[in-house]
Formats: C-alpha cells, structure tokens, sequence
C-alpha cells in the first residue's frame, strides 16, 4: 500500500533550536552555506554553550536541539554540551556531522545521550559526493554511519538536492536501507554561503533544480524510500494553486544560533546582518531596526520574501506580470513515513 505524503504544519507550540557552537570544518563543499565574516568564525567555550542551552531551555516548550557547524564534532566538549542538554529535558537532540566524527565522539556519547547523529552525504557514489564535497568524503561518511550503526545511535541522512547531484538522489533509498538507516531527509541547496558568492555565469556553478525537475523527481524518490521502510521529509518548494503561503518567521518558533551570538529566525537571512535576535550576556533579547521580521511581514504575488529577494532566478514570470507560482518557505516539509 503507498504512504500518502502529509504537509508538516507549523506550530509555535515546538521550539527547534539549530545551534553553530563554531563554524570551522574539515570540508570545503562547494554549496556550503557557512558564512565566518556574517557568522563569526570562533569556537563557542563550554560554558557559553551552557548558558545558551539553559536560556531556551527556560522557554514555555522545551525545545529540540540540533548541534551543527562547521562541523560540531570538532567541538572537543561537544559531548558535554549533548549531556547538559539532556539534563535540562531538551525534546529531542541531534547532532549534524559530515561523518568525521571528530574526537571519539561515538564513544565519549552513549545512544541514550542523543536522539539521532544526522549524516551529510550529497551524492549515491564516490564520484558524485566527492565532486561536491571533497575527496574521500564519501568513503569516510560511510565509515562513520557504520560506526554508529553498529554501537546502537540512532542515525539519519541528509541530501542536499542540486543540479550537480539530482540524478543520482533514485539511488539512495537502497543505500540507505543497505547502512542501516531509516530516516531520510531530502533538502535544496541554498544560494546563500559559498554559493551567493559564486557568479551564476560560472560553467561549474552548482544550482536549485527547476520546479519541473523537482516535482518529477523527489516525491517519487521518497515514496520509493517509504515504501522500503523508511521516512522521508522533503521540502515543498512550491505552493499549488490556491493553497495558502505562510512564513515559518511569523507562525514558528525556530532560532538559529551563531557563534558570533546572532540569532536568526529565517535560514535564507544568514548571510545579511538581518537578525531578529541576539545573544547578550547570555540572554536572548530582540535587535532593534529593520531585521528580518520586518521582512515576513510583506505579502507579496511570489510568496517568500526572501527567495524574492536572494533568489529572484527562481521565480518564472507569465506575460501579465504575475509569477507563474508561489514558492513555499523553506522550512515548509512534506512527511512520509515508512513502511
Ligand atoms: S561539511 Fe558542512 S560545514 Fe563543512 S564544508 Fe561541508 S557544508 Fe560546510
Ligand atoms: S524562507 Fe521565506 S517564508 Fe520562510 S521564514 Fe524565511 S522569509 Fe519567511
């Protein structure tokens, strides 16, 4: 029997905060989005990290943690940092890795510690992956997902859908199943970080895939992957006709931390002075001026203000003027899940 995909509503009643504890990688992807000179380019102490733990944890929902970077597990107190979180009751707690795994991390952690080790892979071969992310990247992720599979993590994949690797994304469900893993998330990559500072007109320039492409290619994927047993979550991208636009920045309670003590409440802004919140003495208090919550205030024919803004080669025009569709926020997920 098919799973039917279901539109994952937002909710001011889950907090998620997705904490860069240092923006420092071992990896130089060509999409990464990290951008040091906005993000600033130091490694948070523990005890900064400590504090900014307990400042959400003290918010009416207790909120989900995903660690990130750069890439956290070179954080050498990462573990220290997923421990505190679990005393305060953090929801859930993740910890996005390129696969590393950086200072003994699967065994400075047990598999009560975290909720899920969430690998970055970006291609089903060497070949493709590594065009990406660089030599070697693929064989080492793959090690580490073994690693965790085999001491009891629970362990889920992302792939970052680009017109240098939509062709080989067919391939993943049975990689997956074959590692073990049983949660999928499928994202698109953003042009903001490296990207936003790679000129369009360059020949290898990595880009969004079109709606058609899309809308062909990943729904099918993840039900392929459901019907294998595993969960998928995917971007909606683009909103059918008639169906209501929302921005996760008015009706969601999403913080993106950095180690500079920005705080963000819409991805697509990290790349701009355009926080809404920063960390200041260890207290999260509102920026005063245009932010970026001036901007999801403007309702506009093509949806997203900031795709509008940073991505207008997206948008398609009919001869009257209006876009030929709306394009969804980018926190907006459709689930399926497996089996
Ligand atoms: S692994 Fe992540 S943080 Fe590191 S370079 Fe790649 S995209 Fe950037
Ligand atoms: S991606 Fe667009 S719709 Fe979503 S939070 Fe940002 S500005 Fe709002």
């Amino acid at each position: 029997m098919m799973n039917s995909p279901r539109t994952v509503a937002f909710s001011k009643n889950a907090t998620n905060v997705f904490f860069h504890i240092l923006t420092a990688c071992n990896l130089r992807c060509r999409h990464c989005y990290i951008n040091p000179s906005q993000q600033g380019a130091e490694a948070l102490d523990i005890n900064t990290i400590t504090a900014w733990l307990n400042a959400f944890a003290a918010k009416k929902n207790l909120p989900n943690v995903i660690f990130l970077g750069g890439e956290p597990t070179l954080h050498p107190e990462l573990p220290l940092a997923v421990k505190h979180a679990r005393r305060l009751g953090y929801q859930s707690i993740t910890i996005d890795t390129n696969g590393y795994l950086f200072h003994d991390i699967l065994h400075r952690l047990n598999p009560d510690d975290v909720d899920f080790f969430s690998f970055s892979l970006d291609g089903a071969t060497p070949g493709v992956n590594d065009s990406l992310r660089g030599d070697g990247a693929y064989h080492a992720c793959l090690k580490g997902i073994r690693q965790a599979v085999s001491r009891g993590f629970h362990t889920s994949l992302i792939y970052t859908v680009s017109s240098a690797n939509l062709h080989e994304l067919e391939k993943m469900p049975e990689l997956l199943a074959d590692l073990g893993i049983r949660r999928f998330f499928i994202q698109v990559v953003g042009i903001r970080g490296k990207l936003a500072q790679t000129a369009a007109s360059e020949p290898d320039r990595i880009n969004q895939v079109s709606p058609d492409q899309w809308l062909r290619e990943v729904p099918a994927v993840a039900q392929k992957a459901a019907m294998m047993g595993i969960s998928v979550t995917y971007p909606r991208v683009f909103l059918k006709t008639g169906e209501p636009f929302e921005c996760a920045g008015r009706v969601a309670d999403n913080y993106f931390i950095f180690p500079n003590g920005r705080v963000y409440q819409c991805p697509l802004c990290e790349d701009y002075p355009l926080h809404s919140k920063i960390l200041e003495n260890n207290r999260l208090i509102s920026t005063p001026g245009i932010n970026e919550a001036d901007l999801f205030k403007l309702d506009i024919p093509e949806g997203c203000v900031m795709n509008r803004i940073i991505q207008p080669g997206n948008i398609r025009y009919l001869s009257d003027g209006s876009p030929e569709y709306r394009i969804a926020c980018c926190l907006l997920k459709e689930e399926i899940y497996g089996g």
